[in-house]
């Protein structure tokens, strides 16, 4: 296994109760000691959201790109140095937004979203953190009846792909969160969301139940990737290692180790951020989102994370403090009390063009199988990314398709990087 984020993790443990031997390796896994920043993993918005049917990309998102490369802090921006390496990645994101593609899209993702649970379930008891749950559903809101009456139709379109959602006036929202400042005029609760209080504990817990099993860590950067006639073989810092099958699951560093057994993968990184307001934590009951502001305020055992919002940006841009300045004075602004905002962080969203993940074996090496690109959704996806993995490492047909989730399919706009 390549790579220790979540969704690496839950493979790991899926391939182990199906009755493989599992090596972790990754940069900085989630063992005692580790900050474990590195990882999108760490840094989320904490929530199981099944609601998120809708992709990325939708449609009229072509007229918005002048608009976000203006406005470096805005909630969805464009870094305007990257755009000519984001050139391909960025033609499949705007061929993706159209009304067929967004309705095909929405399908294929409900399917994975309503397994999404189910996913997670037996993972969460047996790695013991089903006290890390909280089940309070998600709140979106809207601070006038026109931004309402705008979303409407995107509510209607999450209906009609099987989400449960329940439309509030301001006293059902007073009643359900009273330490929100009143600028809220109508909004949607999704009671089937839920989260974990910490996502690097969740990490640290599967990590816990995977060694107990006999899984082993390897702590170091992976590389020179290459079939065997046995199966694989790589590098992990110093180390040589070779194994019978290898699972890609480096999140948004995954198309780097995909190029070395000759695939091109269209990923690129969502930058996202958060901010955490360590004394805010009881000041809310589950995760609100007003859409305008691009970020959810959860809150979680170490206080109230304000994560989201997304900057096209690549790799290795450094961190850009305006967008934190922007969650700050929003959280400021609709949550008085959230008191001050101490660490920051910036993780980078593994992301494809259509914001579904790549789920599927390699299609030149077969005893590589890939498990990345889950962008907004990795939280959410990793239980039952990895029960797929392990159907298909096992070679036993997957629950669902895996078609739409191949990792050649834009190929034909070229590479990234
Ligand atoms: C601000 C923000 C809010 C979010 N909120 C939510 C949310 O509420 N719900 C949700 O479902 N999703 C959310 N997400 C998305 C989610 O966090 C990601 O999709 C998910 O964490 C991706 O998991 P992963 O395991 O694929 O990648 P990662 O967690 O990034 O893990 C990849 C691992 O691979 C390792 N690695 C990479 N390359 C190598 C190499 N060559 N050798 C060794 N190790 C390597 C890295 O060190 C890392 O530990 C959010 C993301 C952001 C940024």
């Amino acid at each position: 296994m390549i790579g220790a984020g979540l969704v690496g993790l839950a493979s790991a443990l899926w391939l182990q109760k199906a009755g493989h031997r599992v090596t972790v390796i990754d940069r900085e896994p989630p063992l005692a000691g580790a900050s474990y920043k590195q990882a999108c993993s760490y840094g989320n918005a904490c929530t199981i959201a099944p609601h998120s049917v809708m992709p990325v990309a939708t449609p009229g998102i072509a007229w918005r790109v002048p608009g976000m490369l203006a406005n470096p802090l805005g909630p969805l921006a464009i870094v305007w140095r990257y755009l000519p390496h984001l050139a391909p990645w960025l033609r499949a994101f705007v061929a993706s937004s159209s009304k067929d593609e967004v309705e095909r899209i929405a399908t294929v993702l409900s399917g994975l979203l309503m397994q999404a649970d189910a996913g997670w379930r037996p993972l969460v008891h047996e790695a013991g953190a089903k006290a890390l749950e909280r089940r309070h559903g998600c709140l979106y809101l809207y601070k006038t009846e026109a931004q309402f009456q705008a979303a409407e139709p995107e509510m209607l379109f999450r209906e009609r792909h099987g989400v449960a959602l329940e439309r509030l006036d301001p006293a059902a929202i007073r009643d359900l969160e009273p330490n929100l400042a009143p600028l809220y005029c109508r909004g949607v609760l999704f009671r089937d969301a839920y989260t974990f209080s910490s996502p690097k504990l969740l990490a640290f817990a599967l990590a816990v139940v995977i060694g107990e099993r006999g899984g082993t860590f390897v702590d170091g950067d992976a590389s020179g990737l290459e079939m065997t006639e046995a199966g694989v073989r790589l590098r992990a810092g110093d180390e040589k290692l070779a194994a019978d099958h290898a699972v890609v699951a480096a999140g948004a560093w995954s198309g780097t180790l995909a190029s070395q057994i000759g695939d091109r993968v269209l990923i690129d990184t969502e930058r996202g951020y958060h901010v955490l307001f360590p004394s805010a934590g009881c000041l809310l009951m589950r995760p609100v989102c007003y859409p305008e502001h691009g970020f959810y305020m959860t809150p979680m055992a170490d206080g109230l994370r304000a994560a989201g919002t997304v900057e096209l940006g690549g790799l290795s841009a450094p961190s850009n403090a305006g967008r934190t300045a922007m969650i700050r004075r929003g959280v400021e602004a609709l949550l008085p009390g959230a008191g001050e905002g101490t660490s920051e962080w910036l993780g980078f969203r593994p992301s494809m063009p259509d914001s579904l993940p790549v789920i599927g074996n390699s299609p030149t090496s077969p005893n590589v199988t890939y498990a990345f690109g889950h962008g907004h959704l990795g939280l959410t996806l990793a239980g039952i990314t990895g029960r797929l993995v392990a159907d298909l490492v096992s070679k036993r047909k997957p629950s669902i398709d895996l078609t739409p989730f191949r990792s050649q399919r834009f190929s034909h706009f070229g590479a990234s990087r």
